[in-house]
């Protein structure tokens, strides 16, 4: 087994917090799973980063993740820069400058969590949302002119290319039949918007003649955010723009009981670079170095990063080991517990260890 060459670029705030954590239950992991090992750089782009060079990373950064099997990312934003230039200036030129074009955002109740929604049962909310991750409403095309006049005018244009949005649907269809019920639900807004999701619709038509085994249908987006609240237990894949799915798995977070529990992976499915590996949540300025950010997103991160790599057993025996830690008890303040990230990080390392029994706080 090789050693796995990881990048990490914490960034800002809370992203500092649960990256750290989640070296520290990898390095773990090294210990449970036999040949498994991983070497971490640290990059130190982001917001500070900004304030001395101008720039979120540098010029070459780049190419210097390309010597990476994965990378770790942990969240930007800054209250003093604006959030277009954090965001297009380290995360977005990632997925795009490397081509990380499928953004698989899962979501399921964690035992020991209650649901916000009274109604949501654990078994009911089992979904996985496929976003296209590289152009669409996030293309970066358009412009502002006449600038300070009343003329003044911004074009902010949605691109859907038919190698894009065939390229993402191709993916979400495999990942619908790779899950048990082989359920796909297409996410659009063709009603109103006549071109580029009509677009989208007919290519998904045509590309789901290549999965005869795959049950698909298709729902507005606007009626999404009611299905997936009342009847989430009609959902399995979802695949969705970059907009719409960036919106819809925030909703998805919400429903899981935080924010702070929803991972993402920025996927190249064709291994030309390496993929990314981040929480959904932001730099969260609000708790930001109180010691409560919830890790339990990234380390679900890291999960996917070890799925990802193939490392099956040992994506699984991580994950098992989140699950025994918030079954007992160990939840930070955003799912209703008062437990802190070193007290959740140090329940995981301890969890990854089968024969240890966890205390249960509850008890
Ligand atoms: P946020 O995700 O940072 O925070 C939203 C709320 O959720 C806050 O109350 C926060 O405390 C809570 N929260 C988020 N993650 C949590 C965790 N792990 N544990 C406990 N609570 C958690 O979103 P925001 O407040 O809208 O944005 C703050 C900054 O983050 C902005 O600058 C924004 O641009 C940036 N942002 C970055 C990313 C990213 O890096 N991918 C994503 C979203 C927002
Ligand atoms: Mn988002």
């Amino acid at each position: 087994m090789p050693e796995y060459k990881v990048a990490t670029i914490p960034a800002d705030g809370i992203g500092i917090e649960v990256i750290a954590a989640t070296k520290e239950v990898l390095a773990a992991l090294e210990f449970q799973v036999s040949g498994l090992g991983f070497s971490f750089t640290d990059f130190d782009w982001g917001s500070e980063h900004y304030r001395k060079n101008g720039r979120m990373m540098p010029a070459d950064g780049l190419e210097r993740l390309k010597a990476f099997d994965a990378i770790l990312f942990g969240a930007v934003g800054a209250a003093d820069i604006p959030d277009h230039i954090t965001l297009w200036g380290l995360r977005i030129a990632i997925c795009q400058g490397l081509d990380q074009y499928a953004n698989v955002r899962p979501t399921r109740i964690f035992p020991g969590i209650t649901p916000p929604l009274r109604n949501c049962k654990r078994e009911n909310l089992n979904i996985v949302i496929v976003r296209e991750n590289t152009e669409g409403e996030y293309s970066g095309q358009g412009g502002r002119s006449h600038r300070g006049f009343p003329e003044e005018v911004a074009t902010e244009v949605s691109v859907f290319t038919r190698s894009g949005v065939e390229r993402i649907m191709r993916f979400a269809f495999q990942l619908a039949q790779s899950r048990p019920r082989k359920l796909l639900t297409v996410v659009t807004k063709s009603n109103a918007q006549k071109h580029g999701m009509v677009f989208w619709d007919e290519i998904a038509e045509e590309v789901s003649r290549d999965f005869a085994d795959v049950t698909w249908d298709k729902e507005l987006v606007d009626a999404m955010t009611v299905r997936m609240t009342l009847k989430p237990e009609t959902l399995d894949t979802i695949v969705a723009t970059n907009l719409h799915a960036d919106i819809l798995s925030d909703l998805a977070g919400a429903l899981s009981g935080s924010l702070g529990m929803a991972p993402t992976a920025n996927l190249d499915p064709e291994r030309r670079f390496p993929s990314m590996f981040e929480p959904i949540h932001g730099s969260a300025f609000d708790i930001t170095g109180k010691g409560i950010a919830n890790p339990i997103a990234s380390f679900w991160c890291a999960v996917q990063m070890l799925e990802h790599l193939g490392e099956t057993e040992a994506a699984q025996k991580l994950m098992t080991a989140i699950e025994r830690t918030t079954e007992a008890g160990y939840l930070t303040p955003d799912v209703g517990g008062t437990a802190t990230t070193r007290e959740v990080t140090d329940a995981v390392i301890e969890s990854l260890d089968y024969k240890r029994t966890v205390v249960n706080l509850k008890s």
